[in-house]
């Protein structure tokens, strides 16, 4: 591992500050679970890896009003066991949950887990030198593009966003706190994360280099009713998609898919064969298949469009109180 100075603020301003490096570079360091991996096997390579275990807020607070306040250094673990958390946002909890192991939830945190960097395995080996990297190519069309994107495949990257935490934060059109030198700011989940353009495909996101996300503010729930469908590559780990809803027949809908797009996906298809409809089985099968409706696989993923329909379709189907969640892909 290449040598770096080490920070260790304890307040976000100083966090902030010691960010900012002239031309080298800083990084944000919380649990570890990635970006430790990431240096390890000479992927990243930080000049300055700056702790901000001790300058983030660590604790979950009600909103005024209603809704919730999730520190950024909220350890994974304490979200899948807050009480307030599964009573007001179900798909959060079941969605972290599912993240990783039970040594990863313990040691990873919320702002980690939003920030974390592609899975995608040409960038976490040092030998391919894609677009992510610097490089001026993308490994995966032509080659193991298995677990890649099905949507949002223009490209320069072919990624699927990674985060399990992010699908239910879009789904409940939560806002995160974001703070950097000239103060703090507020940004959708659903603007935060950032499709690949040639000019941004380092980045998965909208944070500057000397930015921390510090919170995110989930709005009161109302009436919300939601789903949470996952469906497993492997028996250990992988990532899921989760569905929300309004009301009884269907007023509004959101449907946000993980693991399938650079970015949560919302599937604007699915949503509007949702709205009106009475929530049964023949509504949740139309909306699977609106769902895929403008899925552009690779050449070796495209079981994952059925997949996705049926993981929709079974999501809403769940809400319905239809059927048993229960699939292995
Ligand atoms: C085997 C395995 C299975 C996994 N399965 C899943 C899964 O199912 N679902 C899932 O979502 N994840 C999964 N992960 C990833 C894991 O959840 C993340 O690595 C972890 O949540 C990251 O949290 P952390 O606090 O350890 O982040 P760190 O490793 O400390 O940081 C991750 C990245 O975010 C940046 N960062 C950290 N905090 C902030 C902040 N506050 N503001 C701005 N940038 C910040 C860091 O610079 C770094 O680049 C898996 C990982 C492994 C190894
Ligand atoms: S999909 Fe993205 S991360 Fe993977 S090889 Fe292509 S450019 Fe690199």
């Amino acid at each position: 591992m290449k040598a770096f100075e080490y920070a260790n603020p304890t307040t976000e301003k100083d966090a902030v500050t010691a960010l900012r490096v002239d031309g080298r570079i800083a990084l944000p360091l919380a649990g570890g679970m990635d970006l430790i991996a990431r240096m390890k096997d000479y992927v990243t390579s930080p000049d300055r890896i700056v702790n901000v275990k001790n300058a983030l807020d660590t604790t979950i607070a009600a909103l005024p009003g209603g809704g919730l306040k999730i520190g950024a250094g909220v350890k994974i673990v304490d979200l899948v066991e807050n009480a307030q958390v599964a009573k007001l946002y179900p798909a959060v909890v079941a969605a972290a949950g599912e993240v990783g192991t039970p040594q990863i939830r313990n040691a990873g945190t919320v702002g980690g887990n939003i920030n974390q960097r592609p899975r995608c395995w040409y960038f976490r080996q040092e030998e391919f030198n894609c677009y992510k990297k610097g490089g001026n190519r993308c490994f995966s069309p032509a080659g193991e593009n298995q677990y890649h994107a099905i949507f949002g495949n223009e490209g320069p990257s072919h990624i699927v966003h990674p985060s399990s935490l992010a699908v239910p934060f879009v789904a409940y059109s939560a806002t995160f706190r974001v703070v950097g030198p000239n103060g703090e700011r507020t940004v959708a989940a659903s603007d935060f994360f950032t499709m690949p353009t040639l000019q941004n495909v380092r980045k998965e996101n909208v944070l500057a280099d000397d930015e921390i996300l510090t919170h995110v503010m989930l709005p009161a729930p109302g009436n919300v009713r939601t789903g949470h469908y996952e469906v497993r590559y492997k028996e250990s780990h992988d990532w899921p998609l989760a569905l929300t809803m309004n009301g009884n027949t269907i007023q509004s809908a959101r449907v946000v898919l993980g693991a399938v797009a650079p970015i949560p996906w919302r599937s604007a298809d699915a949503e509007q064969a949702l709205v009106g409809k009475p929530l049964n089985e023949a509504t949740a099968i139309a909306a699977g298949e609106a769902a895929v409706r403008a899925a552009k696989p690779l050449s070796r993923n495209v079981y994952k469009v059925q997949i996705t329909k049926t993981a929709v379709k079974r999501a809403i189907m769940q809400i319905a109180g239809l059927k048993p969640v229960q699939l292995r892909a």
